[in-house]
């Protein structure tokens, strides 16, 4: 049996985008899970737009998230090239023969033709479309619209006879679309380029594509594309239209500009691929049960394309934060160190020496506070208090925190205690406040307070028991100490 084959064909016209990479996932999953084949072809007919870099991004992203395909730009294989620029002979080959069989023809209608063509059918109460002005040219007439220099488009001849056509979708089931809204639509350009909709045509068919699975927003295109493959002569694959993804606002996510969802955005705040890619997953399926955190095994498992859903699919960041959080607190603690290390020294919390002379106390300290953030940018502001000394934001509204005698008693006490411990883990920490809460004529806040804020500089934050384990009892007397200075100064 012949193996399914799946393409991702993204257009290198700006930075890849949530939106591009759940189709690109959603196509690797039916693709592994079947035994099947991706291909990875890049749609660049747009010169004006297309970049190599936009293209670089494209491959560095897949390859971050672990989304390799089988064949394509950058892999190579026997059905190529795959870059659509490189192809421009081919869709001219299929163009000329669509010509031959009266099935296209050139139109060397101007710009401020067609405008006049639209403007006369809205007036007509009528849908704008081409009016097949140029479908029987005699060859004087050609001949004399060429001598007046207009470079041609070439249209696609639209059938006379209005018929139903079909797309069998596996996630929406039959669409049907009437011939009657369609016009004779331009499959080349005037500039020697074929249109998206035949170039997709004639790719997906030579690249033996089985399975095309993209966007909603290309659904409206399906029933050209299916008349381009009836006139070609080329078999139909199957199709799925995935649902759009919305915003919290239910607007369709943006691809471009400000609040549009880069890919690299994500990889450069320090989210974890695995964190993604799971949610990327959730964005128009789920497995049928409750669980959202899924290893790229389990989702494998469980997933099927025609258990996508129809309607669209918010892109929530705060799951997203929470998910990602989760990630990180349990992955590995070597694998998040080393993804922590380049967002401190960016920070100046740390050099290369610090690393080589304290690396154990920094894997602590990046241990404790990845607790305390949804993805790893965040981090050198938890870890902030570790690697500075504390700075108040108001030393002199601070200072009275820091007055009278039983701040002292609670300081003297937690001085003496953690001095007097070996090991000063967590745990010991919190046998120490249980004892200063029992021994200690004060209440539980006149502990807990003033000790966080003389030794964090805040009044909250990471768990006091593992601050004060990871830093010792010198730097907590000194911490210490240093409030109790600051109180006398002010008095
Ligand atoms: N280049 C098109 C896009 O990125 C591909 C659409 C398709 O999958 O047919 O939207």
């Amino acid at each position: 049996m012949n193996k399914i084959r799946l393409r991702f064909p993204p257009s290198p016209t700006g930075k890849i985008h949530i939106g591009n990479m759940r189709t690109a996932l959603f196509n690797w999953l039916v693709a592994r899970q079947k035994d099947g084949e991706l291909v990875l072809r890049i749609e660049d007919t747009d010169l004006a737009r297309s970049t190599k870099e936009f293209e670089e991004i494209i491959l560095k992203e897949m390859d971050w998230l672990d989304l390799a395909a089988d064949e394509g730009v950058g892999i190579g294989g026997n059905n190529g090239p795959y870059r659509q620029s490189e192809r421009i002979d081919l869709y001219q080959k299929y163009a000329n023969k669509l010509i031959e069989e009266d099935k296209a023809y050139y139109c060397y209608c101007s710009e401020e033709e067609l405008d006049q063509m639209r403007e006369e059918a809205v007036s007509n109460d009528q849908m704008p479309r081409y009016n097949g002005r140029c479908r029987n040219l005699t060859e004087e007439e050609e001949e004399k619209l060429k001598a007046e220099g207009r470079k041609p488009v070439i249209r696609f001849k639209m059938p006379e006879i209005e018929k139903e056509i079909i797309v069998k979708d596996l996630i929406r089931g039959n669409v049907k679309f009437s011939s009657a809204v369609l016009d004779d639509f331009i499959i080349f350009k005037s500039d020697g380029m074929p249109t998206y909709n035949f170039a997709v045509v004639i790719d997906d068919a030579l690249m033996k594509i089985s399975h095309v699975i993209r966007g909603e927003d290309h659904l409206s295109n399906t029933p050209k594309q299916i008349l381009l493959y009836d006139a070609l002569g080329f078999a139909l694959p199957i199709f799925a239209h995935l649902p759009l993804i919305l915003d919290e606002n239910r607007a369709k996510l943006k691809k471009r500009g400000e609040d549009s969802v880069y890919v690299g955005e994500f990889r450069e705040k320090g989210y974890l691929p695995e964190a993604l890619f799971n949610f990327m997953a959730l964005l128009g399926w789920s497995p049928g049960d409750e669980q959202e955190i899924m290893s790229q095994a389990e989702i494998l498992e469980k997933f099927s394309i025609e258990s996508v859903n129809k309607s669209g699919a918010v892109f929530d960041r705060e799951k997203l934060n929470w998910m990602n959080g989760k990630y990180i607190r349990e992955s590995k603690l070597d694998r998040i160190v080393k993804l922590a290390i380049p967002y401190l020294k960016a920070s100046n919390l740390i050099t290369d020496n610090d690393l080589e002379s304290n690396r154990e106390w920094i894997e602590r300290v990046i241990d404790e506070t990845r607790t305390g953030v949804d993805y790893l940018s965040q981090l050198p502001a938890e870890a902030e208090l570790f690697f500075t000394d504390v700075n108040f934001d108001d030393p002199q509204a601070v200072a009275k925190e820091f007055t009278g005698e039983d701040v002292k008693l609670v300081f003297d006490s937690l001085k003496e205690k953690t001095k007097a411990v070996d090991n000063l883990t967590p745990e010991a920490v919190n046998r120490i406040f249980k004892e200063m809460k029992k021994e200690l004529p004060v209440g539980a806040r006149t502990i807990y307070h003033p000790v966080r804020l003389a030794i964090t500089g805040k009044s909250s934050g990471p768990e006091m028991t593992s601050v004060i384990s990871i830093f010792g009892a010198d730097e907590i007397a000194s911490r210490l100490d240093n409030a109790l200075k600051l109180a006398d100064a002010k008095l």
